[in-house]
């Protein structure tokens, strides 16, 4: 697994034990004296003052190297490069590496856009939801585009491997990590379709209602009323969640951290010998300071969420993403944590942001304007436009409209 170069190293969990009991000559933001004055101090809290100051430096160059995308033209431009990335693949896409595609990716869907009409292979979606909440954008954007044909892959994975697939074959894909070239597709959860909790039966889905609903809540609950606590709540669809869930049954006072159950459970095994917590509305995670994010099956659809709230996003693992994550920046929008880190380290990350409240208010407020800026329906429309367009541009084939696909109006999907 690939090891950030911000992650807090491996050893520091030795200092842990030193963070439970904080030393009388910590100052506001460490362990060493006001003037500096690291002297007296234990070997284990010189350490752990020594990877606090290490967090600072990484939070200092992270903001002096960050470039804001600024002043563009349309609402995505600074999108255009991810989409470049990914069709840069291809010099040109022809009829028979859709066919490959359709040979090779179970279920997956072909739609065409021609005359701005927006057509859909004749099978029934598998996930109709996910269809719907792509088609959502599909009609928004058809009569911006040219007649264009694609395959849209509507799992959770992502198939085109870059060691193993030797012809460069252009699936839409909502998530990947660098082993994979899919092209990424805003998932359908922004308009539908997400995984479906007994909070939300129909999925996440309307991300422009929850925009609102979740500004609302970082208004009522500002970052000074905020519980100066870490919060997850969510099922294990990742064993990387389990660190964070054992530090909570540890150190309770520091993080509420806790497994629900998900349609694959079975048992307290499977909610790592607990009884399932029960599930906590999006808005409510507004009222802790510290939020964690982890991957789950593929990347979690709560990452946008959780930095609508005002609060601190801890990012674990940078493996899994979707389109909008490399706008998102470490230690300048959130705080990454690696995927392997031990309760230890994640103590430790917690602990310091305890102590430094103005650093973690900071990376708070630029993150949630982030989101608000660049992540809004509008944005999430011009990048399928951008993307469609380029994707076209690349058709060696004029789309001919199969009649046996299903035209797509709204109300009908
Ligand atoms: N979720 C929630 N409250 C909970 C548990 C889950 O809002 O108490 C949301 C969560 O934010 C996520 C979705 O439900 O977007 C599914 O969460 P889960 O952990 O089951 O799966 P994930 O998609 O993160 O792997």
């Amino acid at each position: 697994m690939k090891t950030h170069r911000y992650f807090v190293p491996f050893y520091i969990i030795v200092a842990q034990c030193a963070l439970s009991s904080q030393s009388k000559t910590s100052s506001d933001d460490g362990f060493c004296a006001a003037d500096g004055d690291c002297d007296g101090l234990g070997a284990k809290e010189k350490h752990v003052e020594k990877e606090w100051a290490a967090i600072r430096d990484n939070i200092e160059e992270s903001i002096r190297l960050y470039q804001p995308c600024e002043n563009t033209t349309t609402s995505c431009a600074c999108y255009e490069p991810i989409v470049d990335q990914d069709l840069s693949r291809f010099e040109n896409i022809t009829a028979a590496s859709l066919s490959s595609l359709r040979n090779k990716v179970p279920r997956a869907v072909t739609y065409q856009i021609v005359g701005g009409r927006v057509y859909r292979s004749p099978e029934p979606c598998l996930f109709p939801l996910r269809c719907k909440g792509a088609e959502h954008f599909l009609l928004e954007v058809a009569p911006k585009v040219p007649d264009v044909e694609l395959v849209v892959n509507f799992h959770d994975w992502p198939h085109i491997s870059m060691r193993f697939e030797k012809e460069a074959l252009p699936l839409f894909s909502f998530s990947k990590t660098d082993e994979y070239a899919d092209i990424f597709y805003p998932a359908w959860t922004f308009w539908a379709g997400g995984p479906a909790t007994k909070l939300y039966p129909k999925g996440l889905g309307r991300w422009d209602l929850f925009q609102m609903s979740l500004h609302k809540a970082s208004q009522r609950i500002p970052w000074a009323d905020k519980e100066d606590r870490g919060f997850f709540r969510g099922s294990r669809t990742s064993a990387e969640r389990d660190p964070l869930i054992l530090l909570s049954r540890r150190r309770p006072e520091l993080v509420d951290a806790q497994y629900t159950k998900n349609q694959a459970w079975k048992s307290p095994k499977d909610t790592l010998g607990a009884d399932p917590a029960s599930e906590v509305a999006l808005e409510d995670h507004c009222k802790y300071k510290f939020l964690f994010n982890y991957r789950g099956v593929a990347a979690s659809f709560r990452f946008k969420h959780l930095f609508m709230c005002g609060s601190l996003v801890f990012h674990v693992g940078d493996e899994w993403r979707e389109f909008f994550y490399p706008l998102l920046k470490p230690w300048v929008h959130y705080v990454p944590v690696s995927s392997s880190a031990t309760e230890g380290e994640i103590e430790l990350l917690l602990e310091f942001f305890m102590k430094s409240a103005d650093v973690g208010r900071g990376i708070a407020t630029r993150g949630q304007k982030l989101v608000q800026k660049k992540l809004r329906m509008e944005d999430v429309s011009c990048y399928w436009t951008m993307l469609l367009q380029k994707y076209a541009s690349l058709l060696d084939f004029k789309p001919k409209r199969n009649n046996n696909y299903v035209e797509i109006q709204r109300g009908n999907q």
